[in-house]
Formats: C-alpha cells, sequence, structure tokens
C-alpha cells in the first residue's frame, strides 16, 4: 500500500476543518526543498503548489498533529499513556516562577520566565537562538528568530512601542507559523516556543529524525486552552460585545480566564475579565479539535494559571528541562517560589480541571463531526 501523501491530509484534515496550521507540513517539505506545498494565507491550511512533483513520501501526513500516526511512538518516548489517565502528561515538577531581569519582568506576559530562560541560553552558548513569536498588538503576532536580549524583550507579552494599525488587520491573531520558520535557520542550534499542536508537530518530526528538527535543543511549550481568530468584522463585533477598543489594550494575560489590562487613561488601570465561554465565537475552529492544554511533549511547560499576577507557573517535563531550569535558578536568573505539597497539589489540579475540559470538548466535537 503507498504511504498516504498531503492529498490525504487535504481530505482527512483540511476538509473536516482541524488543520491546526501548525506548518509543519510546509517545514518539512520545503526544508527537503520539495516545495510543493505552501501556506499562503495565514487564516488556512496549506495548499499544493506543485502537485505534480509530490514524491508521495508520506512525511507529511506523519508529522501532521491530527492525523496521530506517531502516538504510540511518542508515547514511548516520553511515557504518556494517554489523556483519560494523564490529562497534563508526564512531568518532573511544578514551580512557580519569576525573571529575576527587571525588563523581562515587566514586558513578560506573566513572569517573564521564558525569554529569561532563552536568554540565558544564548549567553552561555547553549543555543544560537530561538524561534519565538513577535508582538505588534495584543492579537497580532508573526513568528521571529531571536539571538539577542533586544530581540527577545521585543517578543515578550507586552505591548511595546508600536500601535496596531487598521491596515494590519488582517494579523490579529496570536497564531503564528513558528515550524515553518525553522527552515531558515537550519544550520542553528535553537530553541523553540510554541503551543501543543507545533511541539506535538516537532516531536513527530525529531521522531522521524526529519530536518530541520535535529537542531533544535529545547521545547519550551506554552499552555494553551484556545486560540483567537480576529478578521475586520470579528473585531468589530468583539469592541461592541465586551465594550473594549482593542487600541485600548495594553496587556493580555490568560488564567483561568482571559484578562485584558486597559491602558491608562488618567482614571488607573482598568482590568476587564472574560470567561472562556463567552469568548468561544472568536476561537480558531480547529482549536476544537485539540485536546492538549498544558502541552505536555515540551521539555518545560509555562502558563499563567495556577500562580499569582507576574509569576509563571513551570512544569518541568524531561530530565534536559528540570536541569535546564535548575540552572536558571541557581545562577539567579530566576526566581522560583518554595512551593509545598499542599500547594503543588493544587495547581496541579486547577491545570488538571482545565486539561479535561479541554479533553471533553474535543471529544464533544469530534463526535459531532463523524
Ligand atoms: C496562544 C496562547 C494561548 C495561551 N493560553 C493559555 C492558557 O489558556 N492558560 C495559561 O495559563 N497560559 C496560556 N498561555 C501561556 C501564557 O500566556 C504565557 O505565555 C506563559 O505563562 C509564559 O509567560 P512568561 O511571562 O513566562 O513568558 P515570556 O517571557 O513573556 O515569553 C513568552 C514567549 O512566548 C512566545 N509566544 C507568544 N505568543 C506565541 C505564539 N502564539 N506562538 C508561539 N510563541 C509565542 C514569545 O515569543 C515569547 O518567547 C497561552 C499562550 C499563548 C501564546
Ligand atoms: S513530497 Fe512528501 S512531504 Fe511533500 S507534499 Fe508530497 S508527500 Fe507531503
Ligand atoms: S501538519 Fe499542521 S499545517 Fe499541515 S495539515 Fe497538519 S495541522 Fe495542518
Ligand atoms: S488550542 Fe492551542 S494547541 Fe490546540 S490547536 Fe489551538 S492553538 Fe494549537
Amino acid at each position: 500500500m503507498s504511504p498516504k501523501t498531503f492529498q490525504d491530509l487535504i481530505t482527512e484534515v483540511h476538509d473536516k476543518g482541524i488543520c491546526q496550521e501548525c506548518g509543519g507540513c510546509v517545514s518539512f517539505c520545503s526544508s527537503a526543498e520539495y516545495d510543493i506545498i505552501a501556506l499562503r494565507d495565514p487564516y488556512s491550511p496549506p495548499v499544493y503548489i506543485n502537485e505534480d512533483k509530490c514524491l508521495e513520501c508520506g512525511i507529511c501526513y506523519h508529522i501532521c498533529p491530527q492525523t496521530h500516526v506517531l502516538d504510540d511512538e511518542l508515547s514511548k518516548t516520553y511515557q504518556f499513556k494517554d489523556f483519560s489517565t494523564m490529562p497534563i502528561g508526564n512531568y518532573k515538577n511544578i514551580y512557580s516562577c519569576q525573571a529575576a531581569d527587571q525588563e523581562f519582568l515587566k514586558y513578560g506576559t506573566d513572569g517573564g520566565v521564558v525569554n529569561s530562560i532563552i536568554n540565558y541560553m544564548i549567553e552561555k552558548k547553549l543555543i544560537d537562538g530561538s524561534i519565538v513569536s513577535k508582538t505588534d498588538a495584543p492579537f497580532s503576532r508573526e513568528a521571529a528568530f531571536a539571538d539577542s536580549k533586544y530581540d527577545l524583550i521585543k517578543a515578550s507579552g507586552a505591548k511595546l512601542e508600536i500601535s496596531p494599525q487598521l491596515k494590519e488587520i488582517q494579523k490579529f491573531c496570536t497564531y503564528t507559523h513558528s515550524i515553518q520558520k525553522l527552515n531558515h535557520y537550519k544550520f542553528k542550534k535553537l530553541a523553540i516556543v510554541g503551543t501543543p499542536c507545533q511541539i506535538y508537530t516537532i516531536r513527530c518530526m525529531q521522531d522521524l529524525g526529519v530536518t530541520p528538527s535535529q537542531n533544535i535543543e529545547i521545547c519550551l511549550g506554552l499552555f494553551c486552552f484556545e486560540n483567537f481568530l480576529f478578521d475586520r468584522s470579528q473585531i468589530e463585533r468583539f469592541e461592541k460585545d465586551f465594550n473594549i477598543s482593542f487600541e485600548n489594550i495594553e496587556k493580555l494575560n490568560i488564567k483561568e480566564d482571559i484578562i485584558f489590562r486597559l491602558k491608562d487613561d488618567g482614571t488607573g488601570e482598568k482590568v476587564i475579565h472574560i470567561p472562556f465561554n463567552q469568548i468561544e465565537d472568536y476561537m480558531r475552529p480547529a482549536c476544537r479539535a485539540c485536546n492538549d492544554f498544558s502541552n505536555i511533549y515540551a521539555d518545560i511547560s509555562f502558563g499563567g494559571l495556577g500562580s499569582p499576577d507576574k509569576y509563571t507557573t513551570v512544569i518541568t517535563r524531561t530530565k534536559k528541562g528540570e536541569e535546564l531550569l535548575l540552572k536558571t535558578v541557581n545562577a539567579g536568573v530566576i526566581r522560583a517560589s518554595e512551593l509545598d505539597k499542599s500547594k503543588k497539589n493544587s495547581m496541579l489540579e486547577l491545570i488538571t480541571q482545565f486539561s479535561r475540559l479541554k479533553i471533553d470538548r474535543k471529544d464533544a466535537f469530534m463526535k459531532d463531526l463523524k
């Protein structure tokens, strides 16, 4: 039987509306210099651009997070059984952390921990740089390569000096095609920051030994309950529904709900909490078909959930991840709060609760899809 190809991804993934647009298939195909498929539109699945040249190698099909072909292999490598028995995957430890560097802390999404760790790795020459995601507005991001503190601060959570521009409105989406970016840096030692769907794809690529995944030294995974898609009409609807102007959003955090911090108009800081169930209409449709909340295949996972303001919840999963975190703590780069057993358990319980919600949401969605 011939291997499944990109044509099968179209039928089994794209046509069902469950392509997560991680860019993994395109990254492999173009890094192998086949250039047969491409991501043309940031809001749509990849397309064939040179179908007649397709080698029918099947790699794109194997690494897609929606085909689950390599689930058994990954389960063995990461000692993960299944989502029903291990909703938050395998882990070594859980911490609540904060960057010691005041700039990373100030501009960070939560505790500025992810970018501080990357900066440490660059300074210690453990990596040449990292694939991150640049911010130019609360919902606008673009995959980028960072090899300096300056680049990392630009990629931190807070919106910096650049204002959202209406002509840029098509980019109002928090999702970035980070994996696709890998191709440009295939001769460097890299870290990558990604959502669970992206890290899953990277692990599949590493399992198959496909370029350029072997250059990734460390996978830094973000928690992700869902991601958003804001086109012009949705922005208008959102602004009306929640009485928030996009231009006034200073910062966005995600914990038990979505927290919008608005610019100070002279009357003090205004913080608005919107529960996930009220913002469902703005979710990227494919996120309903995703069941990993806490980024189970990352070396280290990071989120806001479970930690106080200005702290990041950190779950170390692999030996490499745990060693790296401890090195940054010992070097004074990261401050880790002392957590007793009961505090750790309550954080794990909260993360489990959100993980279960996501697992149940996927189950219900897939049932309807059949
Ligand atoms: C789309 C999305 C959904 C999330 N959902 C949740 C959630 O439901 N619950 C929760 O607790 N936490 C969630 N998080 C994680 C949380 O918002 C913080 O990113 C995390 O706590 C790390 O904070 P920090 O201050 O340590 O990171 P920082 O030091 O500020 O670094 C953040 C890093 O993330 C990178 N980044 C930002 N956006 C993206 C993106 N779209 N794709 C790839 N890399 C990106 C930046 O480049 C930067 O390197 C989500 C993050 C994202 C991007
Ligand atoms: S050449 Fe291989 S990776 Fe590229 S589209 Fe065809 S089957 Fe997929
Ligand atoms: S690998 Fe990613 S971009 Fe490609 S079809 Fe699958 S989900 Fe979509
Ligand atoms: S919920 Fe997050 S991890 Fe899942 S598909 Fe959406 S962006 Fe990717």
